[in-house]
């Protein structure tokens, strides 16, 4: 076949609380855009996921999605609420960390970017925090599987962290590479005042990985300097990169300083595999009521877009990419927003007038 002619098999797993609102939302606008661009429309899958996959197979992420996982070219994930769940799922990996590992997503690449018009705390802020996401300071997530905290008695728990070279210079060519395509500026983020092992190599292998590339500029802030910096002057970070648990918690920051935490989305891949999935959780505070902001999943969506772009060589579909951002932005920047960005738009009204705008951009 024809460059840009290739089909795209996707899976959906709508999750829980919110998951059943954003993820529908971002599959209509999908479609539009890749219908917008002149590409084949995609092959979508549904897969079960979360608390209603509980109820039906008695597992959260049952191994038949596991299954059906591999055999797509890329997935979209909603969010879900592991906390909710009875016992003993709540206390197991939970499924977006069961996922990640069974498919090696070491990567988790998270933009934080302001809309014009987006209620941003910082304007032009344009950062993209690239997370490791396989070790660190996050138990079940570390490559000690299931042994990363323990408790010797019922009043003492103890937790422990990896960094490996391995990991780190993976997750550094990363950084590196996508700072390339942007502004040339990594920072890294540790805490190697303190943790000194730990999060010292994690830097120190970060900076030795970034002489390879000569062009990129290089600095670097322990975890709370890097938290004063991004609430005033986010607009000066370029690419950061950082440890599990410091880029979980940095891009839920970054995400709410660039306007919201429903419009930062992100991006968990291997070299092989590649799962859309909003920075943000469930909520199940505002679930079934319409009114959560799909910006987030809807931008996750577009980023896969764009990884099956790079990997098919297809600029069809980095086409379809492209319109559906530039659909949110007109849309946003037309003031039909949903609550948390100051606007009065339910999450389907949204998706309706960013479908309706993938034909106008
Ligand atoms: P998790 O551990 O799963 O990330 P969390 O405790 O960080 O969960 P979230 O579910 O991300 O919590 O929600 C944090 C706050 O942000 C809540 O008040 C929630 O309503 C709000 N929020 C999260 N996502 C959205 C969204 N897409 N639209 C509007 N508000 C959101
Ligand atoms: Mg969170």
């Amino acid at each position: 076949p024809a460059v840009g002619s290739k089909q795209y098999s996707l899976a959906v797993l709508h999750g829980d609380g919110i998951g059943p609102e954003i993820v529908p939302a971002s599959v209509k606008i999908l479609d539009a855009a890749v219908a917008a661009a002149g590409a084949t429309p995609i092959a979508w899958t549904e897969l079960p996921l979360g608390r209603s996959a509980i109820d039906e197979y008695g597992e959260h992420t049952p191994t038949k999605t596991l299954d059906a996982l591999d055999e797509v070219d890329g997935w979209l994930l909603g969010p879900h609420d592991s906390a909710a769940y009875p016992e003993p799922y709540r206390s197991q990996l939970n499924p977006s960390g069961t996922i990640r590992k069974h498919f090696g997503l070491f990567a988790n690449i998270r933009p934080a970017k302001a809309f014009r018009g987006g209620n941003a705390i910082v304007e032009g802020t344009d950062l993209v925090i690239v997370r490791e996401n396989t070790e660190g300071f996050y138990a079940d997530r570390n490559t000690f599987a299931g042994t990363g905290e323990m408790m010797p008695t019922p009043d003492v728990a103890i937790m422990h962290g990896i960094i490996t070279r391995a990991a780190t210079e993976r997750i550094a060519h990363e950084a590196f590479q996508l700072a390339r395509t942007r502004d040339k500026r990594v920072t890294i983020v540790h805490k190697a005042n303190v943790l000194k092992m730990t999060t010292g190599l994690f830097r120190d292998v970060c900076r030795e990985v970034g002489k390879q590339y000569p062009d990129v500029a290089i600095n670097d802030f322990h975890i709370d300097a890097a938290t004063v910096h991004l609430v005033r002057r986010a607009d000066k970070f370029d690419v950061i990169v950082t440890e599990n648990m410091f880029g979980d918690i940095l891009s839920d920051l970054a995400g709410e300083v660039a306007g919201s935490l429903g419009i930062a989305p992100s991006i968990n891949s291997s070299a092989t595999h590649a799962m859309a999935q909003a920075s943000h959780g469930s909520a199940p505070d505002i679930a079934g009521r319409d009114i959560a902001n799909p910006i987030a999943m809807i931008l996750s969506s577009a980023m896969l877009l764009r990884w099956l772009a790079a990997k098919f060589d297809d600029e069809k579909i980095a086409r379809a990419a492209d319109i559906v951002e530039a659909a949110v932005d007109l849309t946003v920047a037309e003031g039909a927003t949903t609550p948390d960005m100051g606007g009065t738009s339910s999450c389907s009204g949204f998706a309706d007038a960013v479908v309706a705008a993938t034909a106008r951009v």
